[in-house]
Parts: C-alpha cells; structure tokens; sequence
C-alpha cells in the first residue's frame, strides 16, 4: 500500500470531495496541448464524477494527441473555443496558473467554485480550492489519493487513465518526480490489470513515418553550445511540410537534447504558424532549474522540464533564450564542480 498522505493534504482533499457532494454539474478543463497527464486526469475525474451521477462537460483549447486517443472516452474531451454554459464547479488541471487553459470560459461568471488541481513549482492559487502538490509527481496521482480516500473502487478505465497520467509525467519513470510512492502507485495499478508493455507500445512505439523523419531533419540541427553544456534543436515550418509531420509528433524531441553526454540543459525551439512565434522548450539534467528560465519569458514548468513561447525571428528567439539558459547553467555549476567545492 502506499505511504498515507499527509494531514494538509487530507484536509483539502475532504474539502473537495464534499463540494463534489453538495453539487450538481462540472466543467472539467487543462492546459493548451494537452499531455498524458491532462488527458488521463481530466478522464479518471471525469468517470469518477460521471459514476456519483453527475452532468460532467470536459473541454480543452487543443485536441487530444493521437497517441492518446486509445483511451476509453476520449472522445468525451470536446475541443472549443468557448463555452457557453454556467456550472456549479469548475475543475481546473494541471494548469500552473489560469492562462494556460487558453480562455475558453468566462469562469468568473460561468462557475460558483473553481478547484485547482496541480503539482507545478510555483503555481498560482487561482481556485477556491487549490489542491497542489509540487511534490506529486503528476495530478494524475493526487487524483488516485482523492479516489483513495472517497472509499469507492476504481473503475479499470480510471486505473488506466492514472497510470498514462503518472507514466508521462515521470518520462516513464526517469525523471526527479519519480518517487517511491509514485511506484508504490503504480504497483497498485498494474495489480489492478494494466500491461506496461500495452500501454508503452500505444503511447512510445507509435511513430508515424513522416513524425520519424521529422526527428531525423531535426537531429540534424543538433548544435552544443557553452563548452558542452547546453544542446539544442530546432524546427522550422519548413521542416514540417518537408516531411508532412504535425507538431504533436514531437512529443519528447527535446529530449535528445538532453541526451547529449556532459549537457547540462537541452532546448527545442519550435516555429509555430502564428507569424513570428516559437514555441520552447527546456531539459535539463540535476539541479538546473529550466522552470526559473522559463519564467523569465512567461512560461513555466517543473524544474527539469518547462516551456515558453516567444516571438521575434530565430535568431533573435535563440540568442535570448540561450543567453539566458547559459546563465543559469554557470550560476549553478556543474555536478563535478559542485562535488569538488564540497570536498
Ligand atoms: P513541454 O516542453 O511543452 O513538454 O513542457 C514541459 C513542461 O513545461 C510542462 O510541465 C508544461 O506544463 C510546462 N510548460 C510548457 N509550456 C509552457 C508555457 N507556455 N507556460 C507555462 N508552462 C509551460
Ligand atoms: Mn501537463
Ligand atoms: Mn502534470
């Protein structure tokens, strides 16, 4: 069994599990570009309060990724611009602060109580009730607390839905949010049926060919900067119609940034088609905090992960990020140099 959680966060989860009774219709929403972790939250919230008979609406800016698309009732997430209708409490997931939700509902005047579900460093407490645990490893696993704790069982669709939440948020399992007790979690859920093997080969082992060329053009814009700390890539618009792939096919590219020997941080600069926007993104290895940098430019993340947009041409874009990230790379030394000015 996992580790019982704390007073604080028992406390709040009461709370929501008390609104949740008093009341009658949910709006369900997550940030722009959905992840695993938004989509797999907003769908074991959504059956969960579907299962104690109430009107539950999910609505998300962007579309759920393919890769995502496996999972029972994902087609329930509906895509919108705004919506229209008044609820008794809005969900809010995943989301470091209300922008990234990408104004799809007035909540002031559509929705009584809004509830904050999150586990960014620094999240803004926009809700009635924020239930936000940096320390969690995604929301998907503080929502298995809340489920844990309203003593109902958890449906196989909701198991699967946690486990793809706390399976992507972890880069399956490799990242610094990856606990004992999110392993103990886990070990719950795979008891309860679910394959890792399955659920890898849908989400990891599903490029399309065109996404895997557009790796390949990609890779090819490798360049290390800062005496080996610091990689980047780069896509353009160009590069997307050469190989006829979309963005959400580069889905962990950043990741090969990262994976160069001795970097201490990667970056992805993603040309976007709104005139001159890109899109960033940023790795890194130990105590690099990536989400600091983002910040500087209105963005945000987790310290080893986070993300920006950015407008002005390519190269003014990276010359202003890098600086920045180079920055933060010699204020915080590398691993070997801290180690020898602690010995
Ligand atoms: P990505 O590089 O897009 O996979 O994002 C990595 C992390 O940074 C995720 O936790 C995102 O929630 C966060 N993030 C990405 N872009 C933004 C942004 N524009 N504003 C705030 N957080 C972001
Ligand atoms: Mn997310
Ligand atoms: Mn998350």
């Amino acid at each position: 069994m996992p580790k019982k959680i704390g007073r604080e966060e028992k406390k709040i989860i009461d709370k929501i599990l008390k609104i949740i009774r008093g009341n009658r219709t949910f709006f369900i929403s997550s940030h722009m570009r959905p992840d695993g972790d938004s989509i797999g939250a907003q769908l074991a919230l959504s059956s969960f309060l579907k299962r104690l008979g109430k009107d539950v609406y999910i609505a998300n800016r962007d579309p759920v990724p393919a890769v995502y698309r496996f999972l029972p009732d994902s087609s329930d997430i509906h895509v919108v611009e705004k919506v229209e209708r008044n609820f008794d409490v809005a969900f809010i997931l995943d989301c470091g602060d209300l922008q990234r939700i990408g104004d799809i509902i007035d909540l002031k005047n559509r929705v009584k109580t809004i509830i904050n579900m999150d586990h960014h460093l620094g999240c803004e407490l926009f809700g009635d009730y924020n239930y936000v645990q940096p320390q969690a490893s995604s929301v998907a696993e503080e929502l298995y607390d809340l489920f844990k704790q309203s003593h109902r069982e958890i449906t196989k669709e909701e198991v699967l839905a946690l486990y793809v939440g706390i399976l992507t948020d972890t880069g399956r399992f490799q990242e610094a949010n990856t606990t004992p007790r999110c392993h103990e979690i886990v070990a719950e859920l795979i008891k309860e049926g679910i394959s890792p093997q399955v659920v890898s080969q849908r989400i990891y082992e599903s490029r399309s060919g065109p996404g895997l060329r557009l790796l390949s053009s990609t890779l090819g814009t490798l360049e290390i900067t800062a005496g080996g700390k610091i990689a980047h890539l780069t896509i353009t618009q160009e590069m997307y119609k050469e190989t006829g792939a979309g963005e959400e096919e580069t889905e962990g590219f950043v990741n090969f940034a990262r994976d160069v020997k001795g970097v201490e941080a990667g970056v992805l600069f993603r040309e976007t088609n709104v005139g001159d926007q890109f899109r960033v993104s940023f790795r890194s290895k130990g105590r690099i905090d990536v989400s600091k940098i983002a910040r500087l430019f209105g963005g945000g993340g987790h310290r080893n992960a986070a993300g920006c947009t950015m407008r002005g041409t390519v190269e003014e874009v990276k010359r202003r990020i890098l600086k920045a990230v180079s920055q933060e790379v010699n204020n915080t030394g590398t691993a070997k140099e801290r180690h020898s000015k602690r010995c």
